[in-house]
């Protein structure tokens, strides 16, 4: 296949991104915008707003970086879900746009497998468990069978937003670069004390809302220090995470873990991951910042394995699929080791 380019757009939730890469996997371009909420989480519409005002200016600069002209690009790629509905929209839209004007073909992306093929890609990993841990997603997956199969998952909130809440209620604030994930770390770094909280697996699946209820009771009364309860929350948090994928781990026989997602950035939950992937003599790897929080590179390069696979999305099938699960999508071009 000749060489070629593909742009993609990332626009599932805070992030806008739009990244251009080589069919071979070289990352030319990959330029982000967040939005950053007054107060409180993410809300759609002011999110998809920020969106649509930003697009432009986003991918302008990620030609201009690529040193490519539109005209040169081969495929457009956009996230097509999960996510929430209003931001996934304008990134739909705009990718619909850009790829009818140039008459190029479109590929809606899986976002949660995107996270997983940059993985591969950046880190030199062929097959591994993977924990994808952000603001939206938790997940325990591994291939089998044509597919990444979920082991394990969230029933209700993801691990980055039970992060999130209990820093805001306790008045922290996210800083340029350093969201509020990260300046909980740095508290929880200094905590010393283990309080009990409520650590829920069930099977392979987990649950924070418990916890985080019963970590605000903690924070309201006051009985704690603020370092030794946000030290705990992710103590507790953190090992059921690790307990969930050495179960795949052991399970599946894999010999790699790749942990990707916002919160991979976190020291503790690496430390954890890796001393229990030693202990399986499976090798373990991060994925670095750039490409483990949501960013536009690892959706162009999903669409380029989707592309040279045939995988296009024609436009009247481009509408955007806010529960789009892992598990329904095949991976053709994965080879089993
Ligand atoms: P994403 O959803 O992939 O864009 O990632 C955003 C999430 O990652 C937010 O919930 C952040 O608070 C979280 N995050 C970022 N850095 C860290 C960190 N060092 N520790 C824990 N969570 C983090
Ligand atoms: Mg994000």
């Amino acid at each position: 296949m000749k060489e070629g380019f593909c742009l993609g757009i990332e626009s599932t939730a805070d992030d806008f991104g739009v990244g251009i890469v080589t069919f071979n996997g070289e990352i030319l371009a990959n330029v982000n915008d967040v939005y950053i909420p007054e107060r409180g989480g993410i809300h759609p519409r002011e999110a998809s707003r920020h969106h649509a005002m930003v697009a432009g200016r986003v991918i302008a600069e990620a030609f201009k970086r690529a040193g490519i002209k539109p005209k040169e690009i081969d495929v457009i790629a956009f996230s097509q879900g999960p996510g929430l509905g209003p931001c996934l929209r304008v990134g739909a839209t705009v990718a619909r746009a850009l790829a009818s004007y140039l008459s190029k073909p479109l590929v809606g992306v899986n976002h949660c497998l995107a996270h997983i093929e940059i993985g591969r890609v950046i880190n030199r990993v062929k097959d591994p468990v993977t924990l994808y841990v952000s603001g939206g997603n938790t997940i325990v997956s591994a291939f089998e069978a044509g597919r990444y199969r979920v082991f394990g998952e969230t029933l209700d909130i993801a691990i980055g937003n039970c992060l999130d809440v209990f820093a805001r209620e306790a008045g922290l604030k996210p800083e340029l670069g350093k969201p509020l994930g990260a300046v909980l770390e740095e508290i929880a770094s200094k905590g010393r004390k283990l309080i009990p909280l409520p650590y829920t697996v069930k099977g392979m699946d987990l649950s924070f809302s418990g916890l985080l209820t019963v970590a605000l009771k903690l924070l309201r009364e006051g009985k704690y220090s603020l370092e030794d309860l946000c030290f705990s929350l992710q103590e507790i948090a953190f090992s059921m995470l690790t307990e969930v994928t050495e179960r795949a781990l052991a399970h599946t026989e894999k010999k790699e873990v790749l942990l990707t997602g916002g919160v991979a950035a976190n020291r503790r939950l690496q430390s954890m991951l890796k001393v229990m992937a030693e202990e399986h003599g499976a090798r373990f790897s991060v994925v670095p910042k750039e490409y483990a929080t949501d960013n536009g590179a690892m959706i162009a390069w999903a669409g380029v394995l989707c592309y040279k696979y045939g995988l296009t999305t024609p436009i009247e099938k481009s509408f955007v699929r806010i529960r789009w699960r892992l598990d329904d999508v095949d991976v053709p071009w994965f080879k089993e080791q």
